[in-house]
């Protein structure tokens, strides 16, 4: 069975002396709590922001990779004339192993486009093994299910179109994030979470196929995910793990996440 996995995305909310400490005082609580539950402990990922990257990097190497790193953004191409931008050589250099790519926050604010976020899956999966954390989701206004559909399936199709025919054996995460349910304490029900979970799975089925969605994807949620409710979506079985953005940055609670969990 696969082994959930829970990231951390802090955006840019934490300082470099903030993220050393937390990652520093969350991997010391991780440590001791492997001694108990290692072989059921998830896959945890914090992704801090790029100036943080090698310092969370340090501070968490104490945990034997029971903690890793994640980045919240890269560009597709490894190298050249793209001021502004962090290569997926560059991040990997730095110990990345896993990359969010599209955002909500980034296609509202950033102008990301599908065909932006379609380059950034084929390098990472195709020539970089980084594992990308796809982001999808409806909007407030798509809520109504037949929009919903159309929103997500379009966003995960055209993030996966240059894979579909030679597809790599490598990981790759779906977080279904409606958009309405991020940072506003109100998550989507479990039920309603179920039911798009399996139109993620059947979409990736049929373009992907059974048995490589099966062994080589996985589908998480995020939106307002907590100590509290985290049990609604994860160990139900509804979802294989979670994005957890404010409750993941202060280092108690990201750990009473996880402790939840076991
Ligand atoms: C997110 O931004 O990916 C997120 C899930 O945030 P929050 O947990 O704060 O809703």
């Amino acid at each position: 069975m696969k082994k959930n996995l829970i990231v951390a995305n802090w955006k840019m909310n934490l300082s470099l002396k903030d993220s050393k400490n937390r990652a520093r005082e969350f991997a010391t609580s991780i440590t001791q709590l492997s001694e108990r539950f290692k072989k059921n402990l998830p896959h945890i990922v914090i992704c801090p922001s790029f100036s943080a990257l090698s310092a969370v990097h340090t501070s968490v190497r104490a945990t034997r990779g029971l903690v890793k790193v994640g980045s919240q953004d890269c560009f597709w191409d490894p190298q050249g004339a793209f001021t502004g931008e962090e290569s997926p050589v560059f991040l990997r250099e730095l110990g990345v192993e896993y990359i969010i790519v599209g955002h909500s926050e980034r296609r509202m604010y950033l102008g990301e486009t599908h065909d932006m976020i379609e380059k950034k899956i084929h390098s990472f999966v195709k020539e970089h093994t980084l594992i990308p954390i796809l982001c999808v989701g409806e909007k407030k206004e798509d809520r109504a299910s037949a929009k919903r559909t159309q929103v997500i399936s379009r966003q995960i199709l055209s993030a996966i179109s240059s894979i579909r025919k030679h597809k790599p054996a490598r990981p790759l995460v779906i977080a279904y994030e409606p958009v309405w349910a991020i940072g506003t304490g109100n998550p989507c029900t479990a039920r309603d979470c179920a039911r798009v979970n399996s139109l993620i799975k059947k979409i990736l089925s049929s373009y992907l196929g059974t048995a490589y969605t099966a062994e080589w994807c996985r589908i998480i949620y995020g939106g307002s995910v907590s100590a509290k409710n985290i049990r609604d979506f994860v160990v139900e079985g509804i979802s294989e793990g979670a994005l957890v953005g404010g409750a993941s940055l202060q280092a108690r609670e990201f750990f009473h996440l996880i402790r939840s969990l076991l």
